[in-house]
This record gives structure tokens, sequence and C-alpha cells, in this order.
């Protein structure tokens, strides 16, 4: 179709590219989860971008993928949401002990309970392999809130608003990588979500054991271990306040595009 016919309101659209690789066939048949990834090009980027998620699903950590799954939809940027950058700080730890102890009080911090803390750690620990998406979990009773068992939630439809501030804004703290950029995306349009209180997450990839949570009080905190390395499991927690409406949260996580903005503004404005 002619870019022309795809225009609205005189606005061009962008392409979201969604990739999930497995091993052992499909995810919904019981293949092992690889990768995933997610980005939103322009037009002239979509050639490029697929030849990186290639590269990615054939060379990952966590395995060979033998299953692939690549979806190319049609966004219009005047549908979108904007989300500041959470602001990035780093926490101390230096044992897998001492790293979830750090977890725990920076969950508390966020305005998390205890027993909901611990909870939400206890219940990535427990994982018998890594879920695609993440676990709702109430944030004074630390009672699982969604019904979406392995699958869980998954967030998507995001991106960076301008790639260029955001890799400056990353290099100004000293951060590079497709870890961080992704995480703090994410962690961003997490955060943004009505009635959430604060995030949870180490990596599935064996070779990162670093994890963070993020809130909109403060910010991602990086922690520096969550996991032995060498285990490839690890997910995500988040944690919303009692009576939070889910369907409306799903709708936003799911489906709702919303860009990242990194600029002077990477702080978040507190919400509670
Ligand atoms: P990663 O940080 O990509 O290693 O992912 C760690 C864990 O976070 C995964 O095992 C999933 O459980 C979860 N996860 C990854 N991507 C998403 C997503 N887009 N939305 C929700 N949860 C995710």
């Amino acid at each position: 179709m002619e870019q022309q016919n795809q225009m609205r309101n005189g606005e061009a659209p962008l392409i979201s590219i969604k990739m999930r690789a497995a091993q052992g066939g499909p995810h919904e048949r019981g293949g092992r989860h690889i990768s995933g990834e997610e980005r939103i090009v322009a037009e002239d980027g979509v050639e490029a971008c697929l030849r990186d998620m290639l590269e990615r699903a054939r060379t990952h950590q966590r395995g060979r993928a033998d299953f692939m799954n690549l979806k190319l939809q049609l966004l219009y940027p005047a549908e979108a949401l904007y989300r500041p950058m959470l602001d990035f700080s780093e926490c101390e730890a230096h044992t897998v002990r001492e790293g979830r102890e750090t977890a725990r009080r920076e969950l508390l911090a966020a305005g998390v309970s205890e027993r909901a803390a611990q909870a939400g750690i206890e219940a990535i620990a427990a994982l018998p392999d890594s879920m695609r998406g993440a676990m709702i979990l109430d944030c004074e009773s630390g009672e699982r809130l969604d019904r979406l068992g392995c699958r869980g939630i998954r967030v998507s439809n995001m991106d960076v608003a301008d790639p260029d501030a955001f890799r400056q804004a990353l290099a100004a703290r000293h951060l590079c990588g497709d870890h961080v950029r992704e995480a703090l995306v994410l962690a961003s349009k997490v955060a943004g979500g009505d009635g959430v209180v604060a995030e949870l997450c180490w990596s599935d990839d064996p070779q990162y054991v670093v994890g963070y949570v993020g809130s909109p009080r403060n910010g991602y905190r990086r922690i520096p271990v969550l996991k032995e390395k060498g285990c490839g499991i690890g997910g995500r927690v988040f944690y919303v306040r009692p009576g939070t409406d889910l369907d409306a949260l799903r709708e936003y996580y799911e489906e709702k595009l919303v860009f990242i903005t990194a600029g002077a503004e990477g702080y978040v404005t507190p919400k509670n």
C-alpha cells in the first residue's frame, strides 16, 4: 500500500515491530521462551530493525530459538501518550542476599507493604521457568490479582520519543546498552499506569544478574545483583493499590501507544 493511502489527518504512520522467539515450538504449544523485543520505527527503519531482531534471537544467552513470531502493525502518533523517563539511581549490593534485602527495602520505600514485598520477591524466586509477562500483586495484601498464569501481563506499544535525546540522557548517567534502555522504557510506562505503586524486576538472561525496583515515588532504583549468575529465570511483579481498575490498566499496558521522553525533564512527577 502506498504511504499516501495510509496517512491519517496528514500524519504518516509508524510501524510497531514485535518479535517473540521460543525453543521447542511456539510459546502457545509449550515452547520455551527465549527472547522478545518491541520497537516502533518509521517506515524506512523497518529492514534494519528486523535484521537486529533476527540476530538477537539467534544469539540469545538463553539458547537458540527455533520458533519466531513477528508482528508488524501501523500506529498513529496522534493517538500516543507521553510519559517521562523515570529518574535513574543505583543501590549497593554485592550478593543475592543483599540484593533481595535491598529490593525489599526499596519496595517498602515505594509504598508496598512488608508482606507484599516479601510475596513478590518469593513469587519470582519460585518460578519454575520465566514467564512471558508480569504478575500483578496487591500492594497491601501481596495477593496475585491477574489470572493470566504463566503468560502474565505484557507491556507493549512503547518506545522512546526521541532516540538521540534518550541516548544522551543515558550517556549523561554513564549508562549504555540495550538492557538498560529497554528496562527504562518499560519501567517508565509501567510506573505511569493508574494505581501502580511499584515494579520489581530481575532479568531472565543468565549472564545478567541485575534488577530494579521502579516506582512513581522514587524512580528507577537499579540493584546490581538479584540472582545467581547462570540462572535463566527472571520475572516482573507490578504492585497496584487495592481497588485499581485492572481492565483499564491492562488496556493501558497492552494497547496504548506510549512514548517516553528523556530530556532535561528526566525526573518523575510524584503521583502519590
Ligand atoms: P528481561 O528483563 O527481558 O530479561 O525480562 C525479565 C522478565 O520480565 C521476563 O522473564 C518476563 O517475565 C518479564 N517481561 C519481559 N518483558 C516484559 C513485558 N514486555 N511486559 C511484561 N513483562 C515482561
